[in-house]
């Protein structure tokens, strides 16, 4: 029975350093999960719609895209990826929930973002604007939780 358990352990402990060497080749790639703080979701909950990585490749590659060593996040389909050391600050949350609404809302949209910027540039891509609104709009929402020390 002792020996039996000793050698689970030693497969648990196999596991671990398993999956510790593939986070050590994935985690560049894909990032780290993410989970937001309960009380950003508790104003936010719609964030709950979309998956958050920390770091990866893609904000690195949009980077390179637009001429900087990273973006302050991107968003790919429903995962938004936060750059590392970048504050989870609601205005670029609620920007890169209005990516995964466009993702969302059509299957060309990769392809039409790509376009938009081709032609217009990042700055007149008409899915930023779009993006943008509907992070200032959702800003301007009556918040559905308050701290309790704004209530003294
Ligand atoms: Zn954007």
């Amino acid at each position: 029975m002792e020996r039996i358990e000793r050698a689970g352990e030693r497969r648990e402990r196999g596991r671990s350093a398993l999956s510790g060497l593939l986070g050590a080749v994935v985690a560049p790639l894909v990032g780290e999960r993410l989970d937001l703080p309960p009380q950003l979701l508790g104003v936010f909950p719609d964030l709950a719609a979309a998956r958050f990585r920390r770091g990866g490749l893609p904000p690195r590659v949009g980077g390179w895209v637009l001429g900087q060593r990273t973006v302050a996040a991107i968003t790919l389909w429903r995962t938004i990826f936060v750059a590392p050391g970048v504050r989870l600050d609601p205005a670029l949350l609620l920007h890169e929930l209005g990516h995964v609404r466009q993702f969302e809302a059509s299957a060309a949209f990769p392809l039409r973002y790509v376009w938009e910027s081709l032609r217009r540039g990042y700055g007149g891509n008409r899915y930023e604007a779009d993006a943008e609104r509907y992070a200032v709009g959702r800003l301007r929402e009556p918040r559905s939780y308050r701290p309790p020390s704004q209530d003294v």
